[in-house]
């Protein structure tokens, strides 16, 4: 008992174990494979692993890892920046030599797009290559395309715009290659923001639509808003504020998807208020630039809205609440020193020199004016738009080309499929045909193996010079009949048939013409029965005809007509003669029928002997039936039923 309950326990347990390795194994695949689901509903995906994180400690470091990638994914697509950083921080505390390079390389970069956050473009320079050397290094194609579209991102912020547009065009041309549409709409996207950056806006418009269309596809909605970001930043770039505005205010729409988009709802209040302060909207500038910098933003955004908040004051001749705001701008880019020398650094100077202006100091204004010039002409130098039109020219001729060829390339391997197809279905057309042409062979090889085969049994169940059936069938077919034969219904009869002295027939005219005789009378025989009846010979010149479903009397005029027949026909003696001599012989025979008294064939075949014997007895040429008591009155033997060679 106690041992039954063990096992039954036991057995629970290792079911429940089973159960649960089962489920984990699912969740793991599941979690490998929930990136599409991720960028399509991020926020229900996040609630998702929230729920699963109470079971992660009994998992495995790898598990964990990819959770932890997962959720990095899931909270970057959440604008969750804090979060974000802090996830990555923990993975990166799980990740040692053992862990999978594919993993790894993940982390790297997202370590990478945290630093380019934070605008430490350095540190995320570093981070990004190397994810790209490794993924490189161990095939992982599609990461080495991600890192470098990052990579290029990350080196357009900080101005060199020439390596990044040629780090793009390879993620380009690599992306296309894989046939990745996310890929390849985050490289479009990231040339829309160089091309802005650039100054090329109608570019940029174009390829942020291409992205934005393929994210819509995709229905990937964390880059569907930020494809609208761009274009609205690119609008406001170009100046055409009504249409930045306008992008800005779809942007706030499209963020709606991540209740917790803090930094969201600070770039489309920032859009805002920079594109009305440039439009020279200063009144409601001002009020939408505080909105603005109340909000959880990035530094550097914030020293924008000042050095805008500082011109607007200018324009309102508030010099001190402008010389105030635009401090606050410098002290930002004195914090981030790799911004120094960029064109947003250089423009503090720009304003300060407006602010000594308005204040009256021409002088300082001239001086610090020069000095902006001058640095704005160094800044022109190293991006030498002339240089960088060449480049670019050149980079989207051969994008161009490296696209048609690679079209060309994808043409020809579905022509290969296509030729291989062809082929295919002539193979197919040629089996097919064997197989009819086989299968039909086979028909006829059956077919003449069955004529073949009913040939020989002719043969076997005939003899060759009557044609008619051979002792053994007729006498096997008697025994059959009689053996299944019940009541009056099934009564049978037999004629037993001796022609009248052959040996003198024989004798007299040869045995050629002997045989001719029991050749005619076999026909005349066969002319004399009804359909259902056989006739076979049974000895040299003896004949046994079965007659099933007959009575004595209807046999015995058959047997009489039979014998009438004979005498009626005239034997022609010699053919070849020119008056032909025939000559008239006759037979005797002997009719029997079932009857109590019959047990078996042979009896019957005996009474019907015995009746032969009688009709030889009255003189010949006549039909007699069988009577009891002629069982009795002759010696004449049973040799007759023992079988003999038919051609004897
Ligand atoms: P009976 O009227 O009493 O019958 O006299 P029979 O001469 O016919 O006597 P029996 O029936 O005993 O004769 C048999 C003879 O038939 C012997 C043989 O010469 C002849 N015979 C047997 N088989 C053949 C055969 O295949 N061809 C020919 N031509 N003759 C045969
Ligand atoms: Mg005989
Ligand atoms: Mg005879």
């Amino acid at each position: 008992m106690l041992f039954a309950f063990r096992a039954i326990l036991f057995f629970i347990t290792i079911c429940t174990s089973c159960a649960i390795t089962a489920r984990a194994l699912d969740d793991f695949s599941a979690l490998k494979n929930m990136s599409h689901e991720l960028n399509q509903q991020p926020w229900q995906s996040y609630k998702k692993l929230q729920i699963q994180e109470k079971n992660l400690a009994d998992m495995s470091a790898i598990y964990k890892l990819w959770w932890l990638l997962r959720k990095a994914q899931a909270e970057n697509l959440l604008f969750l920046f804090d979060e974000f950083q802090q996830t990555v921080a923990t993975a990166q505390n799980l990740i040692n030599v053992k862990t999978p390079m594919q993993l790894v390389i993940q982390f790297k970069i997202y370590n990478g797009i945290i630093y380019q956050r934070q605008g430490k473009y350095k540190q995320a320079q570093d981070f990004l290559n190397t994810a790209k050397l490794t993924a490189e290094k161990n095939h992982f194609t599609h990461l080495m395309v991600q890192a470098k579209q990052e990579l290029a991102y990350t080196r357009s912020l900080t101005e060199p715009y020439e390596l990044s547009l040629t780090e793009l065009q390879q993620a380009y041309v690599e992306a296309f290659a894989l046939s990745d549409v996310y890929l390849l709409a985050k490289i479009n996207e990231v040339y829309g923001a160089i091309y802005g950056y650039m100054g090329d806006y109608e570019k940029s418009i174009e390829y942020y639509q291409k992205a934005l269309t393929s994210y819509q596809q995709l229905g990937y909605p964390s880059d569907v808003a930020e494809a609208i970001n761009g274009l609205s930043a690119t609008y406001r770039y170009w100046k055409k504020y009504d249409l930045a505005i306008d992008y800005y205010q779809r942007y706030q729409k499209a963020i709606e998807f991540s209740p917790t988009n803090i930094d969201g709802k600070f770039y489309a209040a920032y859009g805002i208020a920079m594109s009305q302060a440039e439009q020279g909207s200063c009144v409601k500038a001002l009020v939408s630039i505080d909105k603005a910098i109340k909000l959880h933003g990035l530094i550097d955004y914030k020293a924008e809205l000042y050095k805008r908040k500082a011109q607007c004051l200018i324009t309102a001749n508030h010099i001190d609440a402008a010389q105030k705001a635009l401090d606050h701008a410098a002290d930002i880019f004195a914090q981030m020193p790799e911004l120094l020398g960029t064109r947003w650094q250089l423009e503090v100077v720009k304003i300060r020199a407006e602010l000594a202006q308005a204040n009256g100091n021409g002088s300082q204004a001239y001086q610090l004016l020069k000095s902006y010039n001058q640095s704005q002409v160094a800044l022109l130098e190293k991006n030498s738009a002339d240089r960088l039109l060449r480049v670019r020219g050149a980079l989207e001729h051969e994008r161009q080309n490296v696209e048609i060829s690679l079209l060309q390339q994808r043409a020809k391997v579905q022509n290969l499929q296509f030729e291989q197809e062809k082929q295919k279905n002539v193979y197919q057309t040629y089996i097919i045909i064997f197989s009819l042409l086989l299968f039909i062979s086979i028909l006829i090889f059956v077919f003449f193996q069955r004529q073949h085969n009913k040939e020989l049994l002719a043969l076997s169940i005939r003899d060759s010079l009557s044609g008619l059936f051979n002792r053994r069938y007729v006498f096997n077919f008697l025994n059959k009949l009689v053996d299944t034969i019940s009541g009056e219904k099934g009564q049978v009869s037999i004629i037993v048939i001796d022609i009248d002295d052959f040996k003198q027939v024989n004798d007299q005219h040869g045995h050629p013409f002997g045989d001719y005789v029991i050749g005619e009378i076999a026909k005349i025989g066969q002319e004399t029965l009804r359909v259902e009846d056989i006739m076979g010979r049974v000895g040299g010149e003896e004949f046994l005809c079965v007659l099933p479903r007959i009575d004595v009397m209807q046999c015995m005029q058959i047997a009489r007509r039979f014998v009438k027949n004979v005498n009626n026909y005239d034997f022609i003696i010699d053919s070849h003669a020119t008056e032909q001599e025939t000559m008239k012989i006759s037979i005797s025979v002997g009719v029997a029928t079932t009857s109590a008294e019959v047990e078996d064939s042979a009896q019957l075949y005996l009474q019907a002997d015995k009746a032969l014997y009688q009709a030889k007895n009255k003189g010949k040429n006549c039909a007699v039936q069988y009577r009891a008591y002629m069982m009795h009155s002759s010696q004449h033997d049973y040799d007759m039923m023992q079988p003999f060679d038919e051609d004897h």
